[in-house]
């Protein structure tokens, strides 16, 4: 199969099923509506970076509704949007997030432009395409995972990814109107997610079917993909220290894995290598089990020890946390796993 000229009518078609079609988000201004709040548009965007809309819809409405604007965002501290941040994943994005948000206060509101918006912390172009089209009416290309799929079956792009996304940004330039660019952008979107999904695409419902030179061709083995890589398998240990119904917590340095995250003392496994550092205590550490967490780039093997005893004090720095509070630590996912592994342990010895 060979790309088709695109069809001038494409963006009409999407647009006209969009009118009908769209999705309801927390942050998203419906069609003919005024063009939503940049703070939502950039905080949603940066939430939904690696995870769905159902896990962030919970998280977004918490944030605006303790943060409800940028000026809020920027006097927060870095420790209390790290925790409300916890269990959502890639922490870096937390820590641009107050980052980004000073900087907009200080400029006094968000740039405009796509290169303006690339200068904020932890905005890189699919976001700043993204925030320009939809927040500002701008003119942008943007394709995220959705996009790339919808539009590498509509071109029949045969090159396997990343190689291909190329091609797919120029295809998608190609169809990207100069009005309700925001508006086409979130379209294909939803089309990529409702209509064009990954494995089951229901071209029977798709408004461009008529113009689409994957259909009838098995359109779900595009966009195709590299050979996956295995990732390495790293092992570490976690160490629950208990004592008058507290847990023993410590913050984690702030540059690297979890940086600046409440965790459980550990041995100081990294991405780059396992763990080989002493537990925090001398005595007896009994072996609760394993927790097993993905990571991007490699997966954890976290063995969780609980200390036998109740110890006076702990050498190195950190706090002593209500265990019935723990929910509220902000711990990332791996170390709240290992937590839940330790506390079902020690209820096992009751
Ligand atoms: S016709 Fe099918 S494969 Fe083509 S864009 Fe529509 S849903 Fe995707």
């Amino acid at each position: 199969m060979t790309a088709t000229r695109p069809d001038p009518e494409i963006p009409a078609k999407l647009l006209a099923w969009y009118d009908k079609h769209a999705r309801a988000l927390p942050w998203r201004a419906m069609p003919g509506e005024p063009a939503p709040d940049p703070y939502r548009v950039w905080l949603s965007e940066i939430m939904l970076q690696q995870t769905t809309v159902a896990a962030v819809k919970p998280y977004f409405a918490a944030f605006t509704q303790r943060w409800p604007d940028v000026a809020a965002l920027a006097n927060a501290s870095d420790e209390d949007v790290m925790a409300a941040w916890a269990g959502l994943g890639y922490y870096s994005r937390a820590r641009n997030l107050v980052k980004a948000a000073r900087f907009v206060a200080e400029l006094g509101g968000f740039p405009e432009t796509e290169e303006g918006l690339r200068a904020l912390p932890g905005v890189g172009d699919y976001t700043a395409a993204a925030i320009a089209a939809i927040a500002f009416g701008r003119r942008a290309v943007v394709v995220d995972a959705n996009v790339e799929r919808v539009v590498a079956r509509l071109f029949a792009i045969e090159e396997p990814l990343p190689g291909a996304r190329k091609a797919i940004r120029a295809a998608a330039d190609r169809i990207t109107p100069d009005e309700r660019s925001g508006d086409f952008a979130q379209a294909m979107m939803d089309l990529g997610s409702r209509i064009c999904t990954p494995r089951a695409p229901r071209c029977d419902a798709c408004p461009l079917a008529a113009d689409c030179a994957a259909r009838g061709h098995d359109p779900q083995r595009l966009p195709v993909k590299a050979p996956k890589k295995v990732k390495p398998v790293r092992r570490g240990r976690a160490f629950w220290i208990e004592r008058e119904g507290c847990v023993w917590l410590v913050q984690r340095a702030p540059e690297g894995m979890l940086g600046g995250m409440r965790a459980l003392p550990d041995d100081g496994w990294s991405a780059a290598g396992d763990g080989s550092g002493e537990p925090p205590l001398v005595g007896a550490w009994q072996e609760a089990g394993v927790v097993r967490h993905t990571f991007t780039h490699f997966v954890i093997g976290l063995s969780v020890r609980r200390y036998d005893g109740a110890p006076a004090t702990v050498s190195g720095k950190g706090e002593w946390w209500p265990i019935d509070r723990l929910d509220e630590a902000g711990l990332p996912t791996l170390f709240a796993k290992a937590a839940r592994l330790a506390r079902a342990a020690s209820e096992r010895l009751l």
